[in-house]
C-alpha cells in the first residue's frame, strides 16, 4: 500500500477495502482527468489576459463605501468579466445575495407587465418556481404580469424546437436557458448545443431575449454561453466563479441595455450600476476569479471520481464517468433514504468546517421537499465547496458537487464511501 494510503487509514479508519476500491476506480480516470487539465489551462489563460488587458492594479482592491461612487476596483472587476465572457457589458456585486437573486434582477429587469417568457428546459430550478410564480409566491413575475410557459426536453434531454417554435409568440420577450441539471436528473447542456438553440431562437424572433441561467456551468468547458449568443449569462459567485474567495455575490453578463436593466433592479431607476460600494470585498472576489479554473478543475474530477466509484458499485450514475461534463455537478441514484443520508453524513464528516455535526433533512426556503445538505463550509451554502444536496423524494437522487481542491474532493469520496461501506450499504466487487 502506498504512503498516502496509510496515512489516510491511520486519520481517518478507512479500511483497506475502500482504499483499493478508489485507488482502482481513480486509475481508470487518467485520460478524464488530463482533459479536465486541459480546459482549466485554457481557462485560466483566459482570466490572466483579462486581467493584464485591464491594466489590474494593487489600487484596485482598497474598495470604497457609502454610495461607492467611482469605485475604479468594482468597474474594473467588471471589465474583467466582460472580456472573459466576451460581452458589453458585466454586473458583479457583493450586494447581489445569491444566483436566485442574480437571476430574480435579470428577470425582473427586463420584463414588464404582459410579456411572456419561455423556459426551453422544462422546470428550472427549484427556487426559480417561486421567483416565477409556479409556485405560488408574494411578489412573482406570474404576480406582475408576466405570463410564462414551459417547454419540457426531449428523450434525450435535448432541447425540443418544435416545441419551442410553436411555444413563441409575439409576447415572447425572454426565453431561459438553464445549463445545469439543478436538481434533476437530466443531462446537462453544453455550450455549443445552447448556441444552436439560441441561433434557432434568433432566426425565429431576433429581439427575443436569450438568457442563460449559467450556476454551476462556468469554465467547465473552452466557452461559455455568452460566445453563443446568449444575450445574459448569470450565475453565482459561492459557486465556481468565485473560486471559493468570494465571500457572496453574484453576476450577469451580456448586453449593456439588458445588464444596466438589472442593474436598476439591484440600485434604483437612475442609478443603476453607477453605484454600489465594493466594501471590502472586491479584492476576494478579484482573487478568487483568479483561482477559480484551477478550483473548477478540482470539483470535475471529484465529480468523476464519485461517478466511477458510483457506477462501478452498480448505481445509476448523471454523467457516467466518460461523459463530457459540463457543470460540476454529480447524480448518484441511491435508491435508497439510508444510502443518501450515509453518503451525506461522510461528505459532513470529510469537511473542514462543522465536521462533526450531522446533516439532517428540513425545510428550505425555496424548495418543495425536505431537503438534506452536507456542507462544512468557510462560506455558508457556498456548494464551490465540498457538498451534496438531496431532496428526499423518490429515487433518492444525490446532488454532489464542490470541493477547492482535488485534494479534498479525492479524500472527501473516500470518506463517504467509507461511510456506506461500514454501515454494509454497499458491496465491492
Ligand atoms: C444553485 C443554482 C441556482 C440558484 O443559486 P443560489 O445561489 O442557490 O440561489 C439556480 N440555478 C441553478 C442551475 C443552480 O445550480
Amino acid at each position: 500500500m502506498c504512503r498516502t494510503s496509510l496515512l489516510i487509514n491511520n486519520m481517518f479508519s478507512i479500511s483497506d477495502e475502500t482504499l483499493s476500491f478508489a485507488k482502482r476506480a481513480e486509475d481508470e480516470l487518467t485520460k478524464v482527468f488530463e482533459e479536465i487539465d486541459e480546459i482549466s489551462h485554457i481557462n485560466f489563460s483566459k482570466v490572466l489576459y483579462a486581467m493584464q488587458k485591464n491594466r489590474l492594479s494593487e489600487a484596485h482592491f482598497a474598495g470604497t463605501t457609502g454610495y461607492g461612487y467611482n469605485d475604479i476596483g468594482r468597474d474594473t472587476l467588471e471589465k474583467i468579466y466582460a472580456d472573459i465572457f466576451h460581452t458589453e457589458a458585466a454586473l458583479v456585486r457583493p450586494h447581489i445575495i445569491s444566483g436566485t437573486h442574480a437571476l430574480t434582477l435579470a428577470l425582473f429587469g427586463n420584463l414588464k407587465y404582459g410579456d411572456e417568457m419561455i423556459s426551453c428546459v422544462g422546470a428550472p430550478y427549484d427556487t426559480l418556481l417561486g421567483v416565477i410564480g409556479v409556485k405560488k409566491t408574494k411578489g412573482s413575475l406570474i404576480d406582475n404580469g408576466i405570463t410564462y410557459k414551459q417547454v419540457e426536453l426531449d428523450e434525450a434531454g435535448g432541447f425540443n424546437f418544435t416545441g419551442i417554435k410553436s411555444a413563441m409568440t409575439n409576447k415572447t420577450k425572454l426565453v431561459l436557458i438553464q445549463k445545469s441539471k439543478g436538481y434533476s436528473f437530466r443531462r446537462s447542456l453544453s455550450v455549443p448545443e445552447i448556441g444552436e438553440l439560441i441561433a434557432f431562437i434568433k432566426g425565429i424572433n431576433p429581439s427575443v431575449i436569450c438568457m442563460v441561467d449559467n450556476c454551476y456551468g462556468e469554465f467547465c468547458e473552452l466557452s461559455e454561453p455568452s460566445e453563443v449568443g446568449a444575450d445574459l449569462t448569470v450565475g453565482s459567485l459561492i459557486k465556481n466563479m468565485g473560486g471559493g474567495l468570494a465571500p457572496c455575490g453574484g453576476y450577469i453578463c451580456g448586453k449593456a441595455e439588458y445588464v444596466e436593466n438589472a442593474a436598476i433592479r439591484l440600485s434604483s431607476p437612475g442609478l443603476g450600476s453607477e453605484v454600489g460600494p465594493g466594501l471590502s470585498v472586491t479584492s476576494k472576489l478579484i482573487q478568487g476569479l483568479f483561482l477559480a479554473p484551477s478550483v473548477v478543475a478540482g470539483a470535475l474530477k471529484g465529480a468523476a471520481f464519485a461517478s466511477k466509484l458510483y457506477e462501478n458499485l452498480g448505481f445509476l450514475v448523471s454523467p457516467k464517468p466518460f461523459d463530457k461534463r459540463t457543470d460540476i455537478v454529480q447524480a448518484i441514484q441511491f435508491n435508497d433514504p439510508k444510502k443518501v443520508l450515509a453518503f451525506c453524513e461522510g461528505i459532513q464528516k470529510a469537511a473542514p468546517v462543522d465536521s462533526f455535526v450531522r446533516p439532517e433533512p428540513w425545510d428550505m426556503p425555496g424548495y418543495d421537499n425536505r431537503v438534506v445538505m452536507a456542507a462544512g463550509a468557510f462560506v455558508q451554502g457556498a456548494s464551490i465547496e465540498l457538498s451534496a444536496d438531496a431532496p428526499m423524494r423518490e429515487p433518492y437522487n444525490v446532488y454532489f458537487q464542490g470541493g477547492l481542491s482535488w485534494q479534498h474532493a479525492r479524500l472527501g469520496n473516500i470518506i463517504a464511501l467509507e461511510e456506506l461501506y461500514k454501515d454494509n450499504l454497499i458491496q465491492y466487487k
